[in-house]
C-alpha cells in the first residue's frame, strides 16, 4: 500500500471541526484502495496570530514543502478591518507553495439545485494575482477627502498556466465523472472551456487574460480538436449561471471573479458547506473547502463536513488516486441522498453524525 503524508491545517472556527471529519473519512477508506495515511498537524490562522504574533509559522511552510504529499486546509477568520502585522495565511500559503490554480467543482443533481437545473461545473480560479496581490494605498484628494487605490496585476505567465490547466482538466475530468453516482448529469457534448473576463471595460488587464488563454487554445491542435472554447463577460456570466447553469462545463476566471463566482455557484447547489476546492500547483496540492470559518455556527456541531470531506477526495484525485476519491464522492452522495444532513441543508444531523454515516457507507 502507498502511505501518504498529509499536512492538516485546521486553522480557525469550523476549520477545527471539518478537518478532523475529513481525516476520519480518509482513515475509514477500506484497505482495498491501497492507501494509508500519516497526518501532520500544522499551525496557522488568526487565533494563532493572536497567540504568537504570526499567522503562518515558517515551520508550517517547511513541513508542507519537505515532508508532505499533500495538505488539507480548514478556514481562517480574517478580520475585515486592518490588524497591524496580520495578513491572511491562506493567501500566503498559495503563494509560497506556488499553488497557482484553485479548482472548484460544483456538482448537484437537478432536484437538489435552487434553479431546478442540474449543475456540473468546474470553476478554475487563478490563484496568485489579480487584485489579491493586495497592493492597496490610501491617499488624499485635493479637497482632503480619502482616496483608496488598488493595483490589479495580470500576467501572461499566470494566465497561460491557468488556461493550460483549464484545457487539461476539461480533457481529463470526464473520466472520473463518468464513474460518479448514477443519476448525476453528465456533460453530453465535447468538453467546453468558458473564459470569464470583462475586457470590454478592462481592455488591458482582462484583455491580456483573454488573449493569452485564446492563444493557448489556438496553438494547441489537441485542444482545438477536443475542446470547445467560449467566453463570457463576468456580469452576464453570473446571470447565465443562475438562469442556465447546465450550459457550463469548465470555467476559467481571474482570481477575484473566480472567488465570487464560486461562492455564487455554491448557492445553486444549496449550501457553501457542500463545495470543495483544491489549490493546485505543479508539485503540490492542498484541498480546502470553499467556505470560511463560519463563526456564527462554530462549536455547535452544526458545520456541514461535506465540503471538507469532498476536498480530501479532490486532493486524492489530483495527486493520482482517483479510485479512493471516487469511493468518497459516492459515499457522500449516498448519505446526502438519504437526507442525513446538517442544518444548512434543512436537516437536524450533527457534524459527527454525518461524518460517521459517510465512514459507514465507505466500509
Ligand atoms: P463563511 O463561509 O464563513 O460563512 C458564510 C455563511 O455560510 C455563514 O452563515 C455560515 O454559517 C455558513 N457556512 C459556511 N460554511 C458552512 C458549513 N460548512 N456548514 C454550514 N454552514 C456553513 O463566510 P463569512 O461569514 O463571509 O466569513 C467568516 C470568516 O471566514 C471571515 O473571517 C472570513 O475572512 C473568513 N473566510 C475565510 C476563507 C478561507 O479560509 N479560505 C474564505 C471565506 C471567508
Ligand atoms: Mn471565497
Amino acid at each position: 500500500a502507498n502511505t501518504l503524508t498529509f499536512g492538516l491545517i485546521p486553522a480557525d472556527g469550523i476549520g477545527r471541526e471539518v478537518i478532523p471529519a475529513a481525516r476520519q473519512v480518509l482513515e475509514a477508506l477500506p484497505s482495498q484502495y491501497q492507501v494509508k495515511f500519516n497526518f501532520v498537524h500544522c499551525d496557522a490562522g488568526f487565533e494563532h496570530f493572536q497567540k504568537t504574533g504570526t499567522a503562518l509559522p515558517q515551520e508550517t511552510i517547511e513541513t508542507l514543502r519537505n515532508d508532505c504529499d499533500g495538505a488539507l486546509f480548514g478556514a481562517v477568520s480574517s478580520p475585515s478591518h486592518k490588524v497591524a502585522g496580520y495578513s491572511s495565511p491562506i493567501v500566503a500559503l498559495r503563494k509560497h507553495l506556488d499553488l497557482y490554480a484553485n479548482v472548484r467543482p460544483v456538482v448537484a443533481q437537478q432536484s437538489k439545485t435552487a434553479s431546478g437545473q442540474p449543475v456540473d461545473m468546474l470553476i478554475i480560479r487563478e490563484n496568485t494575482e489579480c487584485l489579491y496581490i493586495k497592493k492597496e494605498t490610501q491617499t488624499k484628494a485635493e479637497d482632503g477627502s480619502a482616496v483608496a487605490i488598488a493595483e490589479r496585476r495580470i500576467t501572461e505567465h499566470a494566465s497561460r498556466r491557468a488556461g493550460e490547466m483549464a484545457f487539461q482538466m476539461a480533457l481529463n475530468r470526464h473520466s472520473v465523472r463518468e464513474k460518479r453516482s448514477p443519476g448525476q448529469r453528465m456533460w453530453k457534448g465535447l468538453p467546453k472551456v468558458t473564459i470569464v473576463h470583462k475586457s470590454n471595460v478592462l481592455s488591458i488587464t482582462d484583455g491580456l487574460w483573454r488573449e493569452t488563454i485564446r492563444h493557448v487554445y489556438d496553438t494547441n491542435a489537441t485542444y482545438r480538436k477536443n475542446v470547445l472554447l467560449e467566453e463570457q463577460l463576468v456580469d452576464s456570466m453570473v446571470y447565465r449561471m443562475f438562469r442556465e447553469p447546465e450550459v457550463f462545463d469548465v470555467v476559467v476566471a481571474p482570481n477575484l471573479y473566480g472567488d465570487i463566482l464560486s461562492d455564487g455557484a455554491a448557492a445553486l447547489v444549496g449550501s457553501l458547506g457542500l463545495v470543495p476546492s483544491a489549490n493546485v500547483g505543479d508539485t503540490f496540492v492542498m484541498g480546502e473547502p470553499v467556505h470560511g470559518s463560519a463563526p456564527d455556527i462554530m462549536g455547535q456541531q452544526k458545520a456541514n463536513p461535506v465540503a471538507a470531506i469532498r476536498s480530501a477526495a479532490l486532493l486524492l484525485e489530483n495527486i493520482g488516486f482517483p479510485a479512493p476519491a471516487l469511493a468518497i464522492y459516492t459515499a457522500v452522495d449516498d448519505v446526502l441522498a438519504e437526507g442525513l444532513v446538517t442544518p444548512d441543508l434543512g436537516g437536524k444531523a450533527t457534524t459527527q453524525e454525518v461524518t460517521d454515516a459517510i465512514c459507514k457507507q465507505l466500509s
